[in-house]
């Protein structure tokens, strides 16, 4: 329910409280939902910023509520992370992405398709088997896919994290480090993880024509990481001018509403057809 309105900013207080009866609901409904169909992959389109040519897509799960309407994953993903539940989040994910991968291959779409791992995620030491056998079930290639974890969730338990991480990479899953700039990974770990790609947070692209600092963050990020061997995706790109400046500091992907938000499957299968690329 939205409380009073804060210099123009509805606060939200109770919906996503800890204790709200609310929140407690959509937690026991999540698992449902999963079954239900109310729970949808979106895609969005990751394009090379050099040649323009589609590299991939970003899976993003929506929610799309009998009741409440469309309830955004930054809202019920964090309550989802507390609990067991993210697992079975987590694995629904995959084995929709994996399916879709694999149709896109046998289209001929060569297409590398990223899923978000959570923290949880990390240290579960079941995971690599699971996905290992939905991998097989689905006919995707590990290669094909792309495994997004947040430079915060290795942070959490870094040993730990590092092992099963060690193990998807042995498997042939690319990594890439999500939401880099917002964490406080050391470079010590970030040396140390068999990465092929790290994100640049959208919180410094967005800004970076107005903010000299996060051209200087955004420039020196692209640098280091390919110093690491790591291709570089800037996430947030909203406009051409970012998108230039992004290619003059020889960024190798872009994602963001410039090029598409995040689309149900058809719509991303018609984008993908249409003149957007
Ligand atoms: P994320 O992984 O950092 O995903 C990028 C977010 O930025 C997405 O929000 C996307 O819609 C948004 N975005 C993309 N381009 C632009 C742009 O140009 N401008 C702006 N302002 N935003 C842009 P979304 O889809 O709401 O997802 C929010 C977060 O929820 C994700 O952030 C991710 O942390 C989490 N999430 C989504 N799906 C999953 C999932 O299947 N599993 C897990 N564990 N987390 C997920
Ligand atoms: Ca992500
Ligand atoms: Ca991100
Ligand atoms: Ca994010």
């Amino acid at each position: 329910m939205a409380g009073k309105s804060h210099e123009g900013y509805a606060v939200y207080t109770s919906i996503f409280d800890d204790h709200s009866p609310r929140r407690l609901t959509l937690m026991s409904e999540l698992r449902q939902a999963l079954e239900k169909e109310e729970l949808q992959v979106y895609y969005q389109p990751k394009v090379a910023i050099k040649t323009g040519r589609l590299y991939g897509a970003e899976a993003l799960v929506r929610w799309n509520h009998p009741k409440h309407g469309f309830v955004p994953p930054d809202e019920f993903i964090p309550m989802a992370e507390r609990t067991r539940m993210i697992k079975h989040l987590t694995l629904w994910a995959l084995k929709q992405t994996f399916g879709q991968c694999a149709e896109w291959h046998r289209q001929g779409l060569d297409l590398i398709v990223s899923v978000n791992l959570s923290a949880r995620d990390l240290h579960d030491p079941e995971l690599p088997d699971i996905i290992t056998g939905l991998a097989a079930a689905a006919g995707v290639k590990p290669a094909w896919m792309m495994l997004e974890i947040t430079e915060s969730s290795i942070m959490t338990d870094p040993e730990r994290s590092l092992e099963i991480i060690q193990r998807l990479h042995d498997m042939g899953y690319r990594l890439s480090i999500d939401d880099f700039g917002t964490g406080y990974s050391s470079l010590a770990y970030l040396k140390k993880m068999p990465l092929t790609e790290l994100k640049i947070d959208k919180s410094f692209v967005s800004d970076v024509l107005k903010s000299e600092n996060d051209a200087v963050i955004v420039k020196a990020t692209i640098n280091l990481a390919h110093n690491l061997g790591l291709q570089v995706t800037a996430e947030g790109v909203e406009n051409r001018q970012v998108m230039a400046l992004l290619d003059s500091y020889a960024c190798d992907l872009a994602q963001g509403y410039y090029l598409s938000k995040p689309l149900a499957l058809g719509e991303f299968n018609e984008w993908m057809r249409s003149d957007a690329m």
